[in-house]
């Protein structure tokens, strides 16, 4: 494709698009490396123009009432409904992500976007009351100020909804900055986000982690920042938001783990993982990617689960009947190959592991048993087509294994024994845990880690309050309550 032809996109700050001061680059199309539009490469001057107009907004947005908020982000639900099929065939293209997997995406996108319009009018806060003899108190929920949000390429969409979504709801205003690499489908809801809220409430730039996404978390005028993205990404936000003590909010990186008991129905097992462990290639925090079976059922799952995940349909995105994409870029692609190249000499590859000939940053879907709880591939977050299993020996083996990363993300437990469910949900140290299924999520509840997957919520009235603040109001009581005062009506 000519570079004259491609389809150039723009910072969007203070209801106006514009162009940023380090120029552009291209976006390529995972599935075929050509390139598809050009991103603006924002820097310190773009995200302070981009601050202070979120800055001047702030007044106006945090004081207008959340019944009016709601409105303007159900009217952005339903436009991002009408434009749903548009929106799949952009991210489609811009991330390598099959078709149908983005289709049956955008309901869930556009639930999520409804959800916080009707919790913008829920917050609550305990009601006004004397604790003290002669005052009554109460508690006000404000928003935080401007917050400053950086989104991963996985789920450039959703991410950017869950970021503003709960934001904007709660009465904050927002500089976000995608991924560089994934900026297409936030381009476009930037454009719908323009027509419902007024100018500076919502600014998004775009730009890499640095210069454009570390200038924004250390910016003075910005109270708040979340991130979604790497571990050593999340430490850093967290430093460079230490300086002026700002609010911190981190959804990073995971490694889930699916514990199926001997007991477990493994057929169902197997199907889940099929799907969980190689939706979006993988490249998913909460994947199925580490499976810890029993000893009666490690040979039979591993056995089927290379036939099942052999058995996926890989190749074009935009094909319905395509089950696995590309990897996002070139170089997540040799990340990937990197850790099978390192694979210890006890590990069995079951299936998959080769890149396919060819144009596109296709990997084999792959299964990799007999691994060590030590192993690099079982301790680190791959990101991509890979799925490992483990044998344990005890229920307590399998609990000590599923716990035993630094990551806290989502977990699953197969099992029919409804206390042994019940007792590795409460052990697990992850802030989701299914149990007989793996993946699953709904707006009404929170989605967050525990140890370095981060803290922080979002979705769920959970997220709304990560983007407020209590305030607590004591006022001073008249006359009335001194004994020696006058009477009241
Ligand atoms: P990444 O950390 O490389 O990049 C994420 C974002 O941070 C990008 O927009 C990037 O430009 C920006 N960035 C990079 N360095 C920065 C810095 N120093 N300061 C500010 N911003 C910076 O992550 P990625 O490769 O885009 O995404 C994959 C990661 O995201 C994986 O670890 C995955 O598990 C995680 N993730 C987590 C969740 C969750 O909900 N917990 C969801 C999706 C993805």
């Amino acid at each position: 494709m000519a570079t004259a032809a491609l389809k150039e996109i723009r910072n969007h700050i203070g209801g106006e698009e514009r162009s940023a001061s380090e120029g552009s680059e291209p976006v390529l199309n995972p599935a075929t490396g050509q390139q598809i539009a050009l991103t603006p490469l924002s820097g310190e001057a773009d995200v302070d123009v981009a601050v202070k107009a979120a800055a001047g907004a702030f007044q106006g947005w945090s004081e207008t009432p959340p019944g009016e908020r709601s409105l303007a982000l159900l009217r952005i639900a339903d436009a991002v409904e009408e434009q749903g099929e548009e929106l799949c065939q952009l991210e489609s293209l811009n991330v390598g992500k099959p078709i149908e997997a983005m289709r049956e995406e955008l309901p869930f996108i556009v639930d999520n976007l409804r959800f916080f319009a009707a919790a913008a009018r829920m917050l609550d806060a305990p009601g006004a009351g004397e604790y003290m003899r002669g005052y009554t108190s109460m508690v006000r929920r404000e928003p935080v100020g401007v917050v400053g949000q950086v989104a991963p390429w996985n789920y450039p969409l959703m991410m950017a909804v869950w970021k503003i979504g709960p934001a904007l709801a709660a009465g904050n205003t927002v500089v976000l900055k995608p991924s560089e690499q994934t900026p297409m489908t936030a381009a476009r809801l930037a454009e719908i986000c323009a027509e419902h809220l007024p100018p500076g409430v919502l600014n998004v730039i775009f730009g890499h982690g640095e210069p454009a996404g570390a200038a924004l978390m250390r910016h003075p005028d910005v109270a708040m920042v979340s991130l979604t993205g790497d571990v050593g990404t999340g430490k850093a936000v967290a430093r460079a938001a230490a300086e002026t003590v700002k609010r911190v909010h981190l959804e990073l990186g995971g490694k889930a783990p699916v514990v199926v008991f001997d007991d477990a129905d493994i057929e169902q097992a197997v199907e889940a993982v099929k799907v969980a462990g190689y939706f979006n290639a993988g490249q998913d925090c909460t994947a199925a990617s580490r499976v810890i079976a029993g000893p009666r059922v490690y040979d039979d799952f591993v056995a089927a689960l290379g036939e099942a995940a052999g058995s996926l349909a890989i190749g074009d995105p935009m094909s319905e009947d395509t089950e696995l994409g590309p990897l996002v870029s070139q170089s997540q692609r040799e990340r990937v190959e990197g850790f099978l190249s390192r694979a210890p000499s006890h590990a069995e590859r079951v299936v998959g592991g080769k890149a396919p000939q060819g144009e596109g940053y296709f990997l084999e879907p792959t299964v990799i048993a007999g691994l060590r709880q030590d192993d690099e591939m079982v301790q680190r977050e791959i990101f991509g087509p890979v799925v490992t299993v483990q044998r344990f020996d005890s229920d307590e083996q399998a609990i000590e294994y599923a716990n035993g990363v630094p990551y806290g993300l989502a977990a699953s437990v197969w099992t029919q024994d409804v206390g042994r469910a019940m007792d590795s949900a409460r052990r697990l140290r992850f802030g989701t845990v299914w149990v007989n299924d793996h993946i699953p999520i709904v707006s009404e509840m929170p989605h967050g880690g525990f140890k370095q997957s981060g803290y922080g919520k979002d979705m769920s009235v959970y997220s709304l309050e990560d983007y407020t603040v209590a305030k607590h109001v004591m006022v001073k009581l008249g006359a009335r309550v001194s004994p020696d005062g006058p009477a009241g009506p």
